[in-house]
């Protein structure tokens, strides 16, 4: 099945209230979506979100990327060839991981149409469903009491808070406020976004071990190129911590495993450089003996059906971040995975599964 066309569309999708972390405020999910067409006429669908703060790639950038420099290096080739259309989009483009993130999630499409699978169990088929924390955003105490009552409220049983945006008293009371409104019984993660140094994250999470917080994890606390830092957090306090904009790519991944700098990894799609990467780095984590989380960017529920089936294939994946659709004030796209308040339910349709997009503005 060879490759005789690559395209692109838009879609942009309102939030149905603003996203806010100690990086940025999203108020619209915008995204690349692909379309690699082969020669049986099969189509397969893949897409990015532009993360500037995180990957740093651009809705240009994206678009550029895929139709200028990966479009005119995989024409031709055949699907089944997957490695080698893999090492031929690293051999024309560094970095730029969204875009080749959403050309490779094309491509698993495409050879799960080919090959009759859905996606999950062409992947290794560990589960067909998932759950799901839901994050709340940084804003004022009150506001994220209230998100997280409504969260319960809605069927969620482990909340991810936003913190490190202000100083770190205020995150502390933010995060007693949340566990006292919500009772001992649900799960509290937190991710500080890069938010802290390494006197501050050991600080505040001694304090938070102490106060009796129970947080199930810390995400990514330090700064992401400071892996001595993350190191020494993760060895100074009782909380796990997890990696996330410290791993991109499998060699990020071995560096942090080997020097045992994190008690976890958050692998993304847009970070890894798509399913053939983050597959890698799941596999090394798990040699390592360090479970996997697997989450997304505020992109559309294409991408997130492809996370979604690479998180339900793995054993060692053992903790979801999907919440984005959950947060759009309309869904354009239509089959993929489908939400049932924290949970889940993967499509038994050949590849993602996905049916129909409604695109909103034609580039
Ligand atoms: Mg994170």
């Amino acid at each position: 099945m060879k490759i005789v066309d690559i395209t692109t569309e838009r879609l942009s999708v309102s939030l149905a209230k603003p996203f806010k972390t100690a990086l940025r405020t999203v108020t619209e999910a915008e995204n690349v979506v692909v379309y690699v067409t082969c020669d049986d006429g099969t189509v397969g669908i893949g897409g990015a979100p532009p993360t500037h703060v995180i990957t740093g790639d651009s809705l240009e950038s994206i678009d550029y990327a895929i139709m200028q420099v990966i479009r005119p290096a995989i024409l031709g080739l055949a699907i089944e060839q997957l490695e080698k259309i893999e090492s031929m989009m690293d051999r024309v483009l560094i970095h730029n991981t969204s875009a080749k993130a959403a050309v490779d999630i094309a491509l698993w499409d495409c050879l799960g149409k080919r090959t009759n699978m859905p996606l999950y169990q062409l992947l290794g088929g560990y589960t067909n469903k998932l759950e799901t924390d839901f994050t709340v955003s940084v804003n004022k105490t009150d506001e994220m009491i209230a998100d997280a009552r409504s969260l319960i409220g809605k069927g969620f049983d482990t909340l991810k808070i936003k913190v490190g945006s202000s100083t770190m008293e205020e995150d502390i009371d933010r995060v007693s406020g949340i566990r006292k409104a919500v009772g001992k019984s649900v799960k509290l993660r937190i991710d500080v976004n890069q938010g802290w140094s390494v006197k501050e994250a050991v600080a505040a999470i001694k304090r938070m071990e102490a106060l009796g917080l129970d947080i199930e994890l810390v995400e990514q606390p330090v700064p992401a190129w400071d892996l001595e830092g993350m190191k020494q957090v993760a060895d100074r306090v009782r909380t796990p911590i997890m990696a996330d904009e410290s791993v991109f790519s499998p060699r990020d991944a071995t560096r942090l495993l080997a020097m045992r700098g994190c008690d976890m990894i958050n692998i993304k799609l847009m970070k890894a450089g798509g399913i053939a990467k983050a597959e890698k780095i799941n596999t090394l984590a798990e040699v390592y003996g360090v479970e996997c989380m697997v989450g997304c960017m505020i992109e559309s529920k294409i991408s997130v059906t492809a996370a979604c089936h690479f998180a339900a294939s793995k054993k060692n994946i053992t903790r979801c971040d999907f919440d984005a659709p959950m947060m759009f004030a309309s869904e354009p796209v239509s089959g993929g995975v489908r939400f049932k308040g924290n949970q889940i339910f993967l499509p038994d349709d050949p590849g993602l599964g996905i049916q129909n997009i409604f695109i909103n503005e034609r580039n």
